[in-house]
């Protein structure tokens, strides 16, 4: 154990505390490393977890290529069509599915893959996810072309707090279970709680787990 490893495991008890105390009795973590080195990758690994999420294309393949990876990599970034050729032999979940142009790349470059389709329950431009009335004929089309859609993923907005995060929460959650699917992924360091409160079964929590963020440079993306 390092001193990091220590850090890191100790902060995750506080997450699942937090969670704890939010109501929430089986929700993931999924711990954000984007721009962290992998260290912090094998930390989050070391206090039990079992995936990652990353954000940028380039870093992942610079980050994990000379890896054998005992862990998932779940993407959570905007996902460009260009760059699931690169991103194929590493992720294990593409959280960013929020076109339909997407769909056909993936079943060609990463068959069978495993997804959820991002849902922008607030609309806010220039940020990714697809409208709530989109989503029943995108999650149709993933899996007429053979891929695993697990469930939904949604980021709050911007501006606000946690509390002007919960009106989309419950709409995503509940179009979740209209469809039946399992997989909520909703939360963030700062609104983890009102996610968990309205139905989260992952949050994807980044500075909660490890400070602040080196901001990423233009040549990881
Ligand atoms: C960076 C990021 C996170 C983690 O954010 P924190 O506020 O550091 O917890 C979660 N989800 C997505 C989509 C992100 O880009």
């Amino acid at each position: 154990m390092t001193l990091l490893d220590d850090q890191v495991a100790e902060r995750l008890a506080v997450v699942h505390e937090r969670i704890r105390r939010a109501g929430g009795t089986d929700v993931a973590v999924l711990p954000v490393t984007k721009t962290h080195s992998i260290d912090r990758c094998w930390a989050a690994l070391h206090a039990g977890c079992t995936e990652v999420g990353e954000n940028y294309a380039q870093e992942v393949v610079s980050k994990f290529h000379d890896q054998p990876l005992p862990f998932g990599v779940h993407f959570i970034g905007q996902l460009q069509r260009n760059k699931v050729r690169l991103l194929a032999p590493f992720v294990s979940v593409y959280e960013t599915v929020d076109r339909a142009s997407l769909v056909p790349e993936l079943a060609a470059r990463a068959p069978g893959a495993k997804v959820l389709v991002q849902v922008a329950a607030l609309y806010e431009p220039g940020k990714g996810g697809c409208a709530l009335a989109d989503v029943p004929a995108l999650v149709e089309l993933g899996q007429s072309a053979g891929l695993q859609v697990l469930g939904l993923m949604t980021v709050g907005p911007t501006s606000g707090g946690p509390q002007a995060a919960r009106a989309g929460f419950r709409m995503v959650r509940s179009l979740l279970d209209r469809l039946g699917l399992s997989m909520c992924s909703m939360g963030m360091t700062d609104d983890l709680e009102v996610a968990v409160q309205e139905g989260s079964t992952q949050v994807r929590v980044g500075s909660a787990l490890f400070g602040e963020r080196p901001p990423a440079s233009a040549s990881v993306r």
